[in-house]
């Protein structure tokens, strides 16, 4: 998945994780699914077993894998990552399960990409920590039954529509991620920059929050590219040196990005406002229809610049004034 805010070499990794929060506390915004998290931690705690299956949904670096860390750190339980594309085959899975320590939390990032075999061995898996195994073929075969450690799985999605109902159902419980609010992503800013030794005035730091689309991982991404503008050119990290990094790196004053202006643009052009087919438009556009989906749409469509409509997609009239673009009823709004 092409993501807007993606880390794009090995050190921008590596400061990355770098700044992920370890503990509920630290972590800002999502009140609700903080809360929720919290008392699932505290039951478990209380009663001394793993805590329930976690399904995480939202768009990407909301913050689904940093949530799956700190379940880990704060239960005290050691942390297996892997993800769906990972999990071609039944046979992947169970390897996977059945080296897993007692308590161990395991992560799949972008759990509606695993094999459907691999998905029905999950369900029984989830539900009694136990799996079959089938060895042999044809009418030799037989199934061996294996007991598991009992574990605790935080799936990750971005498409929680995908995952089969039976997956979704065994999940104890579902956070939703949303966009942040820019004065949570300023808190995110402002201590992203502690940590990297920024100096950022306050300015600056609402600058970047109001460009990150609702995004923490686009903040940290936008920090980062402000601190090396402000490097190169002296004056320090200020609302200038935002804004021409920013323009740099074709973030726009509300933080549209190119894809995601190049979407707007295509259907206000070349479709009329639509409604235009979210095939079509991947045409248009050149991206991959999923990408389109869950990571340009959710963003356009929060603040009203997008809608979805069972014909298609939509420019709204909002979309047309950031264009600049006179609308069909003739007015530039
Ligand atoms: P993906 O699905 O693409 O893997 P994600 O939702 O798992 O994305 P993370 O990798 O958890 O996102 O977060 C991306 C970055 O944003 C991390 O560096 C993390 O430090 C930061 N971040 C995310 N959420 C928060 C938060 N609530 N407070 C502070 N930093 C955050």
């Amino acid at each position: 998945l092409r993501d807007v805010g993606e880390p794009v070499d090995e050190t921008e990794l590596a400061i990355e994780g770098a700044l992920r929060p370890t503990s509920l506390a630290e972590f800002v915004g999502q009140h609700k699914v903080r809360g929720q998290l919290q008392l699932l931690l505290d039951a478990a705690r209380i009663q001394q077993r793993s805590p329930d299956h976690i399904l995480m949904s939202g768009p990407p670096g909301l913050g689904k894998t940093t949530l799956a860390m700190i379940v880990a750190h704060e239960s005290g339980r050691p942390l297996r990552l892997s993800s769906g594309p990972a999990i071609q085959h039944a046979g992947d899975l169970a390897a996977l399960l059945s080296s897993l320590t007692p308590g161990e939390v395991l992560f799949i990032d972008e759990v509606h990409r695993m094999a459907r075999s691999a998905e029905e061995m999950l369900y029984l898996a989830m539900e009694d920590f136990r799996i079959d195994i089938m060895v042999g073929k044809g009418a030799g075969a037989t199934s061996i039954p294996l007991d598991l450690a009992p574990f605790t799985l935080v799936g990750a999605t971005t498409r929680s529509g995908l995952l089969p109902n039976p997956l979704r159902d065994r999940f104890g419980f579902t956070a939703h991620l949303e966009f942040y609010e820019p004065a949570e992503l300023e808190r995110v800013v402002e201590r992203s920059a502690a940590m990297l030794g920024v100096d950022l005035p306050v300015s600056a730091r609402a600058e970047i929050a109001r460009r990150s689309r609702g995004t923490p991982r686009i903040a940290n991404r936008l920090l980062r590219r402000v601190r090396d503008y402000a490097v190169v050119h002296g004056g320090g990290a200020d609302a200038a040196a935002v804004a021409a990094a920013l323009e740099l790196y074709d973030v726009d004053a509300i933080g549209l990005d190119r894809l995601d202006r190049a979407v707007l643009d295509a259907i206000v052009h070349r479709f009329r406002g639509g409604p235009v087919g979210l095939s079509t438009l991947a045409v248009a556009v050149g991206e991959e229809a999923e990408t389109i989906e869950s990571v340009v749409e959710p963003y356009l469509v929060r603040i009203g610049f997008l809608g979805r409509t069972p014909r298609g997609r939509i420019a709204t009239p909002e979309a047309y004034a950031h264009l600049g673009v006179a609308h069909a009823d003739g007015a530039l709004r």
